[in-house]
């Protein structure tokens, strides 16, 4: 039985697994860097270790980081997402030194995270894959000759790409001429592979994705979906289960679509199959994600489910506690992500010191931050500080309970996405249920709110303004 753990990641989602871990009875093991010696994760986790000064690189070190795994007596470790969670390396290193990857294999791992490869293998299982390259593009004579076949729109992409970087729409050969090197270079920037593929652009998709759990023992089940049409940049801000834009028959074929697809690699763990659906109700297979996922909340809530001690117990050889028919949806959750930036100035990272900070509650309410008052946000790393989930019976009723909770919340110190949430849900196209990946950037307006103040600032402004006015 898995007794210790090892968490090689930081923010909420290392907060996530220690509660896990916590519930278990098993021990958990953080890391942090300098920058983040006052981080959460660290005041969570019954352990705690520094590996470095450099606020990003102690996290990418799968070496260093199995090495503490071993040295702390842990016997598993838990990627979490982001940062090694995708990279085979660690997993490899794991099984090496005998600690247990909370995660698929690294055979599966290396597969799916190579764009092309995880398109290959899918179309070998019968799964339709969006129209496009069958290998990575040699050069841009090549993507112009592809790309004349499939007929503009079309998509240049990272093939090692995630978290919706190195991702270009080029509507014309002049867009893809000027794209191309561009993505090259986002692509060896970001992901350290130079390698990109062509798909065609599905014009304002939906993103509907399935996630699936499967144990060692060649169980497969998949939890619904999750509507992540909400997107700014083909970065996810809402993320909503399950989908008010399916039919049940709709949702039946795509869960069985994905469980296919993921029995099709072999896949063992928790993974997400993505998804585009278009305006013709066609489905293609857009990637899969080998790893949890941030969203994976609005599943737990509309399920019941605990994805991440289901992880770990599958880690530790385990059958999966749930058969397909035991698992059942219920009511709509809908997920924020509170990110610290400034909606009104191109939502540029806010970074800085939390002056105060109130979680909301009350019924159908959960928050998982990495924040508390008094702490302040290091500018390394990813700006999202908390995720705030809602579920309630019905859609009108997440809405509401959205928008509620939404007020309850308060952040002061950093700019947040959470007065843009707040217009979104006021929004009559987002509240109808029906939206694309094309809201955002269709509702340019929505920024247009007016800002609140904190109280100490209007109380400064006021003294100030009372000062002046008795001439002090
Ligand atoms: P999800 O797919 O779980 O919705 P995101 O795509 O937003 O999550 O990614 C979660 C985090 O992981 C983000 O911080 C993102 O920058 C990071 N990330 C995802 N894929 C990669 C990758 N291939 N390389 C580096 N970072 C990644
Ligand atoms: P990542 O690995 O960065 O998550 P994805 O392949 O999942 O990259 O794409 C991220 C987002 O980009 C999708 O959710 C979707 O909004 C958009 N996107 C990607 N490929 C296409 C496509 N072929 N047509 C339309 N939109 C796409
Ligand atoms: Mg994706």
């Amino acid at each position: 039985m898995i007794k210790k753990i090892l968490i090689a990641n930081r923010g909420e989602i290392a907060v996530r697994i220690v509660r896990a871990c916590r519930e278990m009875g098993i021990k958990s093991v953080a890391i942090y860097t300098d920058a983040d010696r006052n981080a959460l994760h660290v005041k969570k986790a019954d352990e705690a270790y520094n590996i470095g000064s450099d606020p990003v690189l102690g996290y990418l070190n799968a070496h260093n980081i199995v090495n503490l795994a071993v040295a702390s007596g842990c016997d598993a470790l838990h990627p979490g997402y982001g940062f090694l969670s995708e990279n085979p390396v660690l997993a490899e290193v794991c099984a090496r030194r005998g600690v247990k990857f909370i995660g698929p294999s690294p055979q599966v791992i290396r597969r799916m995270g190579d764009k092309i490869q995880a398109r290959q293998a899918m179309i070998k299982a019968g799964i339709p894959v969006v129209p496009g390259s069958d290998h990575n593009l040699q050069n841009v004579d090549e993507a112009r000759t592809l790309a004349g076949q499939i007929g503009y729109p079309v998509m240049l992409k990272a093939t090692n790409g995630g978290g919706g970087r190195g991702i270009r729409r080029c509507d014309s050969e002049a867009d893809l001429l000027k794209n191309y090197e561009r993505v090259v270079s986002e692509a060896t920037k970001a992901f350290g592979a130079p390698e990109i593929f062509i798909e065609k652009c599905v014009v304002n998709p939906k993103h509907i994705e399935v996630q699936i759990l499967a144990d060692s023992l060649g169980n497969t089940v998949h939890l619904f979906e999750r509507d992540c049409s909400i997107q700014r940049r083909n970065q996810k801000l809402i993320e909503i289960a399950p989908s008010p834009q399916l039919t049940e028959s709709q949702r039946e074929y795509i869960g069985k679509l994905a469980v296919r697809a993921a029995k099709a690699v072999g896949y063992a763990n928790a993974g997400t199959v993505e998804f585009l659906l278009d305006k013709d109700n066609q489905f293609y297979f857009m990637e899969m994600n080998t790893r949890l996922q941030v969203e994976h909340c609005v599943t737990e809530n509309i399920t019941g489910i605990d994805i991440v001690v289901e992880q770990i117990r599958v880690a530790d050889g385990l059958p999966l506690q749930y058969k397909q028919e035991d698992i059942k949806h219920r009511g709509y959750a809908m997920e924020f992500r509170i990110n610290a930036e400034d909606p009104k100035n191109a939502f540029l990272p806010s970074f800085g010191r939390i002056t105060r900070y109130y979680a909301p509650g009350g019924p159908g309410v959960r928050v998982d931050a990495a924040m508390y008052s008094g702490y302040t946000i290091p500018p390394y790393y990813d700006s999202m500080c908390a995720k705030l989930i809602v579920w309630n019976l019905t859609w009108e009723g997440a809405v509401e309970r959205g928008k509620r909770a939404l007020d309850d919340m308060i952040v002061y110190g950093v700019k947040t996405t959470i007065p843009y949430y707040k217009e979104i849900l006021s929004d009559p196209e987002f509240r109808s249920g029906r939206f694309n990946t094309g809201f955002v950037e269709a509702h340019p307006e929505l920024v247009n709110y007016a800002v609140r103040r904190p109280p100490e600032h209007t109380a400064a402004i006021i003294s100030a303004a009372l000062a002046a006015h008795l001439g002090m």
